[in-house]
This record gives C-alpha cells, sequence and structure tokens, in this order.
C-alpha cells in the first residue's frame, strides 16, 4: 500500500523551492557583480536591522544585517532598483558605507522578522518615549531613596525586551521621585555605572550588566535621535515621556571613553524650578539694587559662574519679573532648557548661530532679548550694541566671578569705552546645597572657622555679628535627604553696578582689585560674604560653602560627614559637564 504523507510532500517542495530560489539569487549575484548572502544561515544583528526604518527596508526589499563603526552590509533582492539607490544615497547622507549583497526574497523575509525583535524601538516614534504612564507612577511610589532604585532593578524579567523596558522605566521613575537633575550611565573597569545627580552631587544608585548598557544605549540613541553606529563622536538629543501627570522633557549627551560611550540625561522638568527673584534667594541687598536694574528699559545685565551654578535659572527669573503683556521678550538658547508663557524662545544650531540669531532677533523688534552664552567677540558686541539701541538684554559669561566679567569683555575684544554704557550690572553666582532640616548636626565653631568668619564679616557692608561660641551646622543624613545631608539648593550672589567710578577704572586701569576697589562704595555683598551669612543662619555649612566658593584660606572644618560624597560629585569630566549643563 502507497503511503501518502502531505506534510512530508509539502515540506520537502518547500524546500526545493527555497533550494530553486537561492540558486537563482547566487545566479543574480554573480551576473550583477555582487556577493551573494543567505539570511537564514548568518546572524541577523538587530542594531543593523534598526539601521533602516522596516517599513522603507520592506519599500526596498532590503534589509541591514551587519554592522561595524561606519560599515554596514545591506541584502537585497534587486540591487538595480530605483527605491532601492535612494535607500543607499540615504545611508550615505548618514556618514554610512553601505556594502551589497544580493540575497533571495525568502532569506530577505526570514531576516524582517527581526523587526519583531526591535519592535519596542522602531514602534517608537523618534524623540517620545512610550511608557505606561500607571507603571511610571506605581514605581514611584515604590521610592523613597537611591537603594529603592537599585533594588528595582536586580528584579529581572525573563523576556529581555520587557527587562530593558522596565529597566528604562525604573531609571527614570527614581529620577523622578528623588527629584534628580541629571542622569548619567558611564561604563568603568568595573562595571556599568548609574548615577543620579542631587541638589547639584553626583550619588551611585547601581551597576548595570553590560548586556543591558549596551541595549539601553542603543534604545536611547534612538529616542535621541542620534546616529546608532556612530561611537567615536559626541551627540546632543532630546526626547520626552508621559510620567503620568506631565511630559517629562530629557535632554541627553553622549560622549565616546576608552570603554565604550557615556550618556547623561538632563531632565528638563518645569514643575521643579519656578522662576522668581524670590525664589532663586536673592540677598536682599543685591535685591534691591537687581530690581532697580531690571526696571531701566535698555542695557546690560550678565551673570557668571562656571557650569553648573544656576545662571539660566537667575535669567529665566529675571525674563519673569520683566514680562507683561505689553513687552516683546526673545530668547536665543543652546539648548532652551524651559519655555516660558508669552515669551519667544529660539535655539541655535550650525546655521542660527548666537551671533546670527541675535541680529535676526533684533530686526524682531524685541523690548528684551535673553543670549544664552556670549563666547565670542561678535556676539558680545552684539549684545552691546543692542543694550545701547533700546533694548533690555541678559546674558551669561563663564567667568569665576562677577569682576572677572568685565575683563573677559575686554579680552574678547570688545572695546573698554563701551562697556560703560552698555553694561547695567554684572552678577557672580554659585549653589550652595542648603542643610537637611531633619538631620543637620549643630556645633560651635572651632577657633578657626570663627576667625575666619569674623574676618569675612568684618569687610562685610551690612555685617551680621559672630559670637564667640558661635553654632553652626554640619551636614548627617537621614532617611529624609537620601542620607546625602542636604535637600535643595541656595544660590549666593554677588554684583557690580556699572557707575561713573567702575567706567573710570575700567577705562584707565581695568585691573580686577582696582574694579574691586572701585566697586566698594556699592556696598554689595561678596558671594563669599553672601555665604558666610547663610553659614551663619544655619542654612548652609562651612565645608559646602567651601566646595562652591573659593576661601581666601585653607580652613580646617569641622568635618562633614557628608565629604567623601561631596567629594565624589566632584570627579566629573568637565568637557562632558559643559556639553550638558
Ligand atoms: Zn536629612
Amino acid at each position: 500500500m502507497v503511503h501518502f504523507d502531505d506534510s512530508f510532500s509539502n515540506a520537502k517542495l518547500k524546500e526545493l523551492h527555497a533550494h530553486e530560489e537561492e540558486r537563482v539569487a547566487q545566479k543574480l549575484a554573480s551576473q550583477l557583480g555582487y556577493e551573494y548572502v543567505n539570511l537564514r544561515h548568518i546572524t541577523v544583528n538587530p542594531e543593523a536591522v534598526v539601521l533602516i526604518p522596516e517599513k522603507r527596508a520592506k519599500e526596498s526589499l532590503a534589509v541591514a544585517f551587519t554592522t561595524t563603526n561606519f560599515n554596514v552590509s545591506i541584502a537585497t533582492t534587486n540591487p538595480n532598483a530605483i527605491v532601492f539607490k535612494t535607500l543607499l544615497q540615504n545611508l550615505e547622507a548618514q556618514k554610512l558605507k553601505p556594502k551589497i549583497y544580493v540575497c533571495s526574497a525568502g532569506s530577505l523575509s526570514h531576516a524582517w522578522n527581526k523587526y519583531a525583535d526591535v519592535i519596542h524601538t522602531t514602534a517608537e516614534q523618534k524623540g517620545v518615549l512610550v511608557v505606561d504612564a500607571a507603571d511610571i507612577r506605581n514605581l514611584t511610589d515604590q521610592i523613597t531613596a537611591l537603594d529603592d532604585v537599585g533594588k528595582l532593578l536586580v528584579q529581572k524579567d525573563t523576556n529581555s525586551q520587557r527587562h530593558i523596558s522596565q529597566t528604562l522605566s525604573t531609571i527614570f521613575a527614581g529620577a523622578l521621585a528623588l527629584k534628580a537633575s541629571d542622569i548619567h550611565i558611564e561604563p568603568e573597569e568595573a562595571g556599568v555605572r548609574l548615577r543620579y545627580r542631587l541638589d547639584g552631587v553626583l550619588h551611585d544608585v547601581a551597576d548595570l550588566d553590560n548586556y543591558i548598557y549596551k541595549r539601553l544605549m542603543s534604545r536611547l540613541k534612538l529616542l535621541s535621535g542620534m546616529v546608532l553606529n556612530v561611537k567615536a563622536e559626541a551627540q546632543d538629543g532630546r526626547f520626552s515621556f508621559n510620567s503620568g501627570e506631565k511630559e517629562v522633557e530629557i535632554r541627553s549627551s553622549v560622549i565616546p571613553g576608552a570603554l565604550g560611550e557615556s550618556i547623561v540625561m538632563r531632565i528638563l522638568d518645569p514643575t521643579v524650578a519656578s522662576f522668581s527673584l524670590e525664589t532663586i534667594n536673592l540677598n536682599k541687598h543685591i535685591e534691591k539694587v537687581l530690581r532697580q536694574q531690571l526696571k531701566r528699559p535698555n542695557g546690560l545685565i550678565i551673570t557668571t559662574g562656571p557650569t553648573g551654578s544656576g545662571k539660566t535659572t537667575a535669567l529665566y527669573a529675571f525674563l519673569q519679573e520683566v514680562h507683561d503683556e505689553s513687552k516683546k521678550i526673545i530668547t536665543i538658547e543652546n539648548p532652551v532648557e524651559y519655555k516660558l508663557a508669552g515669551i519667544m524662545h529660539t535655539q541655535t544650531d550650525a546655521d542660527y548661530t548666537f551671533a546670527k540669531g541675535l541680529r535676526a532677533i533684533l530686526r524682531q523688534d524685541p523690548d528684551v532679548i535673553m543670549v544664552g552664552e556670549i563666547r565670542d567677540q561678535e556676539v558680545a558686541e552684539t549684545a552691546m550694541h543692542a543694550a545701547q539701541t533700546g533694548h533690555l538684554v541678559f546674558s551669561t559669561l563663564h567667568t569665576n566671578n562677577a569682576i572677572a566679567g568685565f575683563t573677559r569683555l575686554i579680552d574678547l575684544g570688545v572695546n573698554p569705552q563701551v562697556l560703560g554704557t552698555s553694561i547695567n550690572m554684572i552678577l557672580g553666582q554659585r549653589l550652595v546645597r542648603i542643610l537637611c532640616d531633619d538631620c543637620k548636626a549643630a556645633h560651635h565653631a572651632n577657633a578657626e572657622e570663627l576667625q575666619f568668619m569674623k574676618e569675612v564679616m568684618a569687610e562685610h557692608p551690612y555685617p551680621v555679628p559672630v559670637a564667640d561660641q558661635q553654632t553652626i551646622y554640619r551636614a548627617v543624613g537621614c532617611p529624609k535627604c537620601n542620607h546625602t545631608g542636604f535637600r535643595g539648593r541656595a544660590a549666593v550672589f554677588e554684583g557690580i553696578v556699572m557707575d561713573e567710578t567702575v567706567e573710570e577704572v575700567i577705562l584707565r586701569d581695568p585691573r580686577e582689585s582696582a574694579i574691586q576697589t572701585a566697586a566698594k562704595p556699592q556696598k554689595i555683598p561678596t558671594m563669599l560674604q553672601d555665604g558666610i551669612e547663610k553659614v551663619l543662619a544655619g542654612i548652609t555649612s562651612l565645608t559646602e560653602l567651601e566646595r562652591v566658593v573659593e576661601f581666601p584660606i585653607k580652613l580646617v572644618t569641622t568635618p562633614n560627614q557628608q565629604e567623601h560624597l561631596v567629594a565624589e560629585g566632584e570627579i566629573t569630566n568637565e568637557d562632558f559637564q559643559s556639553r550638558v549643563i
């Protein structure tokens, strides 16, 4: 009896068909002068696959199957098709070097199945992270301390794609719950470090598996709109996600490193920062002067300080202060960090530089202009010209203190004659962390601390008394402050107003010491004096103040129990920092 096995014959037919298909593809490859590939027999790399969006790959009958650096291997059933050639041009425009292979339709479909594996990535529109808002809220509720994030990250899901999504959700939920300003992911010898910046200082959160790190990087780069396989260059981007309560904007920056790429994500959470002169903790002496300056219809007000000293926040507070319906306010920033209602924000790019943008803005007839940063002579001179022609202009300079702002402008090539007629005021600022009220420890200042504070107060235009048994505070750490000893930050300020005496000295002898003497009658406290006042008031510690404001002497302060955390926070790559802050 003859036994007919349908399934057997179908499989056999399929196999014969597949075999024939491969033979035809092989022949076509050699006729056209390309290499042939059978995608069923090789590992198709998901990182390569996502280089071409699924829809586009299917339209052009192609797939990217391996990639290293800029090289990418592309297989197609028809290398001569116009759609395919357009695809190649597109890849080349992204600096990629495609190598073309010919494959069969069957093996192409097989490779396309890889898109299903990377569906979580490709389904996301560039720039928008799709997370379950309920999931984020649920995670946020579980996180009250740094340790909680580490514990949640350890809980692994067996499905690797879901695991990546969960890791990402946990990292963001943790950052939101703890009010972190930045998330750092850095590969190191010992592993991949996840850190949060809380109140200006970095804290270790957890170590990530290398496996997770690689997938997270790909995912975050895609989201940020960065080129995935560019690994030797710094790239910037941004994306957003919905936390259930609000849209959270993330600005990301990737830099190459010896052990792999590091990413820093700045959380732009408009609800964290509120911009007003009241909330930036101006001391009352500066506040009075500044309010007068902000009432003037024209002139330049500059705030100075290193990266992360709160300059942008201060400028936003100034903008809010002067903002009313009757005024047209335009900013030029790199990048726009927050959007303020009623204010037109613009962002620099390769063509729209600070200098070009500023000239374009002036043609828009604004009343108030904010220029993110003065970096060169052209921007400085354009800003000053604007200030002299009826505009109130706000900007920043990257200098150590207010006085250095004047000398920096001269160094940039600005004519000193112009400073007097264009500048209203230059401010200097730093952020100090505020001691946690639940755990700060009181102690008597030691002899050296006492003498130092007395000396500083002796120079203070409005001195605060320092007692012989002066109580000051140091950081301790408790669950309420994530064991950091601090909660929140306050700014310390100084400022110099342009007046006749200052103008005269700038023209005659623009040394910092001469400018300082000339400004003394203005009776505005320095950052150091302002800071010591905050130490005496128990707002911050001497150690914390010394971290951000230069002391004229090296002080042996009563040890701060959180000193190790402070030191850690300072081990940061300057270049990296300046890219993200
Ligand atoms: Zn505490």
